[in-house]
């Protein structure tokens, strides 16, 4: 049975996306679509944004190579189907002479064994739809794909056939449908808890306040990787307050966390910050790289998914104090050589660089080098000469108001108040993503400036931060 979805009542239906949220969480998808106004919900966010533009294009890609085939008219795209109950929208269908339809899920990612339970869903309702689906197949993309000039979609899209592992999880997909199903229908739940009472506060969503109103401020929930046994303990116990809470219950590495929020004063390890100053040699690179990344690889050699640097700012701090900025913004992909060029003229051979959350940009050098290998030999170096500015704000310097995280974000409004990330302009790497993206596309000039601005300004001021919370160190290190 196919339908046109304006015929339907979608507050009815369940969709793939509901069925999926309903599998993250219950609650959270009832009060969703139950109770839409009690839990204010965020527009979604730049991440969501970034993984939608790449669903489509590989969508797109992946459509158009299906209209080249020899069967390309037994293929209908796009197609809308319901049993009544749940609703999908099928990427691709096939028709096959015997009736039957092959369905075509396409994904952005390069694991089709993520998606198993989505294709499922699909298989699922198609079939209580009446339809025979004889094959499902994952189209996604080829994680080892390196473009070479135009893009060639046979190459960077994989057909995984996953008809085996659908039979394998199909009964308990059914079970779980129906259980969503019958959620949906209850006029009422239990508002009282959720599962992420015995989480740490990173997995909560937007529901976790209207379902747990009592809980203590702070909490226990703040503690850096407290296990859920733990917190099942203490939410026994009635002790979730952070003040209930003894030296007992928590690590050693929470330890600091656990000071900090009890008594509200931050915790002082001179000796850890004295350390890690003595580690650095002048002069000072603070640098930092924003980069593109997306499904579809845009420049020769890159890759699905790969984040290749396209900016980079860089504030250098002399021994007599003295702070110079050099920076670099491609205004088109794959400019990753000049931008290396750009970047040995502004680090130079000696002196130690600073990054914050070292993981990030470290694997950005490696990749660069094995694009570039001629400026390996630079960029091990680079690698070599990296320190990590979280690390003394992990274990040398914790404020109960960073709540537990190290996160840049977390730590700045603190120490530096007077230093703020601009909420209507880029904020984050994966808005600099988008933007960038924009900047690049845009035929307009004005708006080309725009968003070349908003960048360097968003590089710029990671950057000044961090030369910032170094002279917040060098103070409290000092006598
Ligand atoms: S906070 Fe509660 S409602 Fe939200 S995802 Fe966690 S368990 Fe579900």
């Amino acid at each position: 049975m196919t339908l046109n979805p304006s015929s339907l009542e979608p507050a009815a239906l369940l969709s793939k996306s509901e069925f999926l949220s309903f599998r993250e969480c219950p609650k959270d998808l009832w009060l969703r679509l139950r109770k839409p106004t009690v839990v204010p919900r965020s527009p979604p966010s730049d991440y969501d944004r970034l993984l939608m533009e790449d669903g489509y294009a590989v969508e797109a890609i992946a459509l158009d190579l299906l209209r080249t085939r020899p069967d390309a008219e037994r293929f209908e795209f796009q197609v809308t189907i319901s049993d009544g109950r749940c609703l999908i929208r099928v990427d691709a269908l096939r028709r096959n002479s015997d009736g039957s339809i092959d369905l075509y899920e396409v994904k952005s990612s390069s694991s089709p064994e993520d998606h198993l339970v989505d294709a499922c869903f699909q298989a699922i309702v198609a079939a209580r739809a009446g339809l025979i689906v004889r094959s499902v197949r994952v189209v996604h993309v080829d994680a080892d794909y390196r473009l070479d000039g135009e893009l060639d979609p046979s190459r960077f899209l994989a057909f995984a056939e996953v008809d085996e592992e659908l039979e394998a999880i199909r009964k308990e997909v059914e079970a779980e449908i129906d259980e969503a199903l019958g959620l949906l229908a209850m006029g009422e739940i239990d508002e009282r808890g959720c599962r992420c009472l015995l989480r740490t506060a990173s997995r909560r969503c937007a529901s976790f306040h209207h379902l747990n109103p009592e809980i203590p401020v702070p909490s226990a929930h703040l503690l850096p990787r407290i296990s859920s046994p733990r917190l099942a303990r203490l939410a026994d116990e009635g002790r979730l307050a952070i003040a209930d809470m003894l030296h007992d219950d928590v690590t050693p590495s929470q330890l600091d966390t656990f000071e900090a929020l009890r008594t509200g004063q931050p915790v002082v390890r001179t000796e850890e910050v004295k350390a890690f100053l003595s580690s650095l040699r002048y002069p000072l690179h603070f640098y930092d790289y924003e980069t593109a990344a997306g499904a579809v690889p845009m420049a020769r050699g890159h890759g699905p998914h790969q984040q290749i640097p396209v900016q980079f700012s860089c504030h250098v701090l002399h021994a007599d104090g003295s702070l110079e900025h050099r920076e670099f913004l491609g205004d088109g992909h794959g400019m990753e050589e000049a931008l290396v060029d750009r970047l040995k003229a502004a680090i130079g051979t000696t002196g130690s660089a600073i990054v914050w959350n070292q993981t990030f940009e470290k694997s950005c050098n490696r990749r660069m080098a094995e694009l570039l290998p001629r400026h390996a030999g630079f960029l091990k170096d680079l690698n070599d000469r990296t320190a990590d500015l979280m690390l003394p704000f992990r274990k040398g310097y914790v404020h109960p108001a960073f709540e537990g995280s190290a996160s840049i974000k977390k730590i700045l409004p603190v120490v530096c108040p007077d230093l703020e990330y601009d909420e209507d302009s880029v904020h984050n790497g994966t808005g600099a993503i988008l933007a960038f993206r924009e900047m690049v596309t845009s035929d307009e000039t004005e708006e080309r400036e725009r968003l070349l601005k908003e960048l360097r300004a968003y590089c710029h001021l990671d950057t000044l931060a961090m030369v910032r919370l170094h002279e917040f160190l060098l103070n409290l290190a000092a006598p």
